[in-house]
This record gives C-alpha cells, sequence and structure tokens, in this order.
C-alpha cells in the first residue's frame, strides 16, 4: 500500500492498452481505476439514440444535461450505466469509438465532463485513463504516465478485442480508424491528445503489459509521502 493517496493519470492514443494497464497498476496499488473514454463514449451512445448529430452542439449540450453516467465496480469490472441501463457493452462499437472522437471535440461535451471527471478524483486514491487527464482535468496529478505504441501494434490490439466480441470488422478498416481517431484527438483545439510536460512516456511496443505495469508501480512506489 502507498503511504499517500495520489492521483495518478495515465494518456496516450488509442489502443496503446491504457485500459488494461490502469486496471492492473490500480488493482496492484489498491486504488480505483477510471476510463474516462467510457464517458465519452456515453455520451456519444446517447446522443445517439436521441438522433442528434455529432456537429449539432447545441442539442447535445441540451441532451447532456439529463444525460445521467454513473460508474459502478461488478467484481473486477467497471461498468457504466446511463440511469438504470447497463451501457458498458454498447459503447464499445467502432461505430461509437468514431462518434465519441467526434463529440469529443465539442466545448460543451469537454466541460460536462470535466465537473464529473473532477469530482471522481476527489477521493484520491485513482488512476484515470484518457486523452488529457494530466494536461487538463488534473494538472496537480502527482505521478503523470504517457502509454504510447507502434500505429500497427495498437490497431492489431483493437482489431483482436473488436474479433474477441464477435465484431465483423477487418483489420486495415480498424487500422484506418485509429489512425483518423487519433489525427482528430491530437488535432482539436480543446484537450488535444499529447503528454504532459512532467509525463513519464512508456512505449509499450516491445514490453509485455506485465513489464508495463511494473516499470509504472516503480515510479508510483518511488514517490514520497
Ligand atoms: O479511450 P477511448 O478509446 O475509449 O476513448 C474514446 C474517445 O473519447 C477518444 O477517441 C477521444 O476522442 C475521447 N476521449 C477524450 N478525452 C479523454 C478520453 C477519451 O477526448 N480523456
Amino acid at each position: 500500500m502507498l503511504k499517500k493517496e495520489l492521483v495518478i493519470t495515465i494518456d496516450g492514443p488509442s489502443g496503446a492498452g491504457k485500459t488494461t494497464v490502469s486496471k492492473m497498476l490500480a488493482a496492484r496499488i489498491g486504488y480505483r481505476y477510471i476510463d474516462t473514454g467510457a464517458l465519452y463514449r456515453g455520451i456519444a451512445l446517447e446522443t445517439q439514440r436521441q438522433g442528434i448529430s455529432a456537429d449539432d452542439e447545441d442539442a447535445i449540450a441540451l441532451a447532456c444535461k439529463s444525460i445521467d453516467l454513473r460508474f459502478r465496480i461488478e467484481g473486477d469490472d467497471l461498468r457504466l450505466f446511463s440511469g438504470d441501463r447497463d451501457i458498458s457493452d454498447m459503447i464499445r462499437s467502432s461505430q461509437i469509438s468514431m462518434r465519441a472522437s467526434k463529440v469529443s471535440a465539442l466545448g460543451a461535451v469537454r466541460s460536462f465532463l470535466t465537473v464529473l471527471q473532477r469530482r471522481l478524483g476527489e477521493e484520491r486514491a485513482v488512476v484515470f485513463e484518457g486523452r488529457d487527464m494530466g494536461t487538463v482535468i488534473f494538472p496537480e496529478a502527482d505521478v503523470k504516465f504517457f502509454l504510447d505504441a507502434d500505429t500497427d501494434i495498437r490497431a492489431e490490439r483493437r482489431y483482436l478485442e473488436l474479433k474477441a466480441r464477435g465484431d465483423d470488422i477487418d483489420f486495415d478498416r480498424v487500422r484506418r480508424d485509429i489512425v483518423v481517431r487519433d489525427t482528430n484527438d491530437s488535432n482539436r483545439k480543446l484537450a488535444p491528445l499529447k503528454p504532459a510536460e512532467d509525463a513519464v512516456h512508456v512505449d509499450a511496443s516491445h514490453m509485455g503489459i506485465e513489464d508495463v505495469v511494473d516499470k509504472m508501480v516503480a515510479v508510483v512506489t518511488s514517490i514520497r509521502p
């Protein structure tokens, strides 16, 4: 157990393994973990359900007022609920990935989720993963990581994940979608994807997941109280 309750952030591009690594790191140090991409996906899904175009910021801003997203921990799993509905599986399709990347560029969505994410960080002892956790949401985080990997390796990982879900998808399409999302996420005006100046960079291209987590645990446990 750590001596102090820290806020830890892990940012990086799609498919770098942030979710797996965050979950494992959190379990190793007895922290909670929060997958903030799920929140953007939740907004994408719920506004789609209401028939709102991904570019209609006014309508999306209005819809956010009545969207009630909450995480619930079930066993080892972090589930996302919209009201009483468990939407954790529905938000994982490639279509929702692309829509999440679009709606995440809107100021109304980012400010709505900023409040929610900061509230989730109030109790500390948490690992947050996303795109702007260390740069915008928690600039004062105690430890910041930027997790990256080669595009082909990230695409392969996402492809296997989608296949395992039973999605009928080909590798080239998955790779193309990842590149489009990274380009959108890195070039948007608000909270673009980039490493925080004080982030520890981890390139997971040629490292096993366990090694990545060991490295992070070593960094985190080196923090003095
Ligand atoms: O991490 P994940 O792939 O689930 O994120 C889905 C999308 O949500 C990303 O492509 C990005 O556009 C957006 N996102 C974001 N800021 C975050 C987390 C995710 O803009 N902190």
